[in-house]
């Protein structure tokens, strides 16, 4: 081996000593899927409560025979750009629809979600702009932050309070300021309050981009967190992902025409990279046209959750994603390992993903869960809760 192979080795296994040793080593697993929610791991079957496959759409009949014939129409992949040769017509028609059922002038397609964010907040603010992001969004939104070169301060979670301070303090002097929230919170399954944040962003000229990965297909009949309360609260950027509750994979941004044009020349995670495959957007095509069609039950896993938290003794969840918080992240490892045995797969989340001391379970409920797997669930997390509380 060469001295730089060694120094190299050196580096990357001195950080995973150092990962280990703060129990933050992460391992891949090869987690097969066998049919609904059900996954095969280490031999062993599972039903998957972590997925964010919400509606179950990346297993139903008509998504996968969507997905074939696009390989068959387009090939299995776009061979470039979009602003080359990559935009095969599919992509536009998803783009139309998705504009169509949030209720905006256009819409962008990108690779994924997380790129989508790579690309929106550096288009449009930079150096000197004013960026205020709440402490618990996504990491996409943090890493587009980063990108723009514009200064990001944290407020603390969806606390308006906070955030008029911020603005008060910050927003004079700088000509463009961007508000960045999740609409539902990927860790603790909370919503934002966005007709409050709307009506802040609006008193100081502060542009609101809203992540709905897990608003959409879920909240508000299925077009997502804005339609949750009771006058839509729409974002002039509202960003979210394929790659959920649609069953596929890609990322997009619904907004105003202008919006939407200034990204296709200037979006970098856009311009230098290739059209997402065609198996992806057609699939994405036909989960939408089910969701907007009724043919799926959109309401079900919410109504799961709370079936669930009642059943558990946990409070009402707001959303399908039900966070159970165990503090040190040997607890949380141990309480997986304990579903694991019973037959329920139910990742640990721990920090850097959530802040320290609040390593927790995360449970995500589908359309496609039988009530009798979230009745037996409920009564181990009962369980594991009460032990948790004896044990202090
Ligand atoms: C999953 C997620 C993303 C990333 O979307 P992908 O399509 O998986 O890249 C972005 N934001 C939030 C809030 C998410 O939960």
């Amino acid at each position: 081996m060469s001295r730089a192979d060694i120094s190299l080795n050196r580096f990357a296994e001195d950080k995973l000593a150092e990962l280990e040793a703060r129990q933050q080593r992460r391992r891949l697993d090869v987690s097969d899927n066998t049919s609904g929610m059900r996954v095969r791991r280490g031999g062993r079957d599972f039903v998957n409560f972590c997925s964010n496959d919400y509606l179950g759409l990346s297993q139903h009949p008509a998504v996968l025979d969507a997905a074939r014939n696009a390989v068959t129409e387009y090939g299995a992949g776009s061979g470039a750009s979009r602003l080359v040769t990559g935009g095969y017509s599919a992509l536009f028609e998803l783009e139309a629809k998705l504009a169509a059922f949030k209720g905006t002038e256009d819409c962008v397609v990108f690779g994924s979600g997380y790129m989508a964010n790579l690309a929106i907040t550096p288009a449009l603010v930079g150096a000197g702009d004013l960026i205020l992001i709440d402490a618990l969004a996504h990491a996409c939104l943090f890493a587009g932050a980063q990108l723009s070169r514009a200064r990001p301060v944290r407020f603390a979670h969806n606390d308006m309070g906070d955030l008029r301070r911020l603005l008060e303090k910050h927003r004079a002097g700088r000509e463009r300021a961007i508000i960045l929230t999740d609409g539902v919170f990927s860790m603790d399954g909370d919503i934002a309050p966005l007709p409050e944040l709307l009506a802040l962003a609006e008193a100081f000229d502060a542009w609101t981009l809203v992540d709905d990965a897990h608003g959409l297909g879920v909240l508000g009949r299925g077009k997502g967190t804005a339609h949750s309360f009771t006058s839509p609260a729409a974002a002039p950027l509202q960003m979210g992902t394929l790659s959920k509750s649609l069953g596929s994979y890609g990322g997009y941004l619904c907004a105003s025409r202008a919006v939407c044009e200034l990204l296709r020349s200037r979006a970098r995670p856009l311009v230098f990279t290739t059209a997402p495959p065609p198996a992806s957007i057609g699939a994405a095509l036909k989960a939408l046209e089910l969701i907007e069609t009724g043919a799926v039950d959109t309401d079900r896993p919410l109504a799961l959750a709370r079936r669930f938290c009642r059943s558990a003794g946990l409070a009402e969840p707001a959303t399908p994603i039900v966070p159970v918080i165990l503090g040190a992240e040997e607890h949380a490892l141990r309480a997986s390992r304990e579903l694991n045995a019973l037959g329920f797969l139910v990742t640990a989340i721990r920090p850097p993903t959530v802040p320290d001391g609040t390593a927790r379970l995360r449970i995500t409920f589908s359309a496609t869960h039988d009530e009798a797997d979230v009745d037996v669930l409920a009564a181990a997390v009962a369980e594991l809760r009460q032990n948790a509380v004896a044990a202090e």
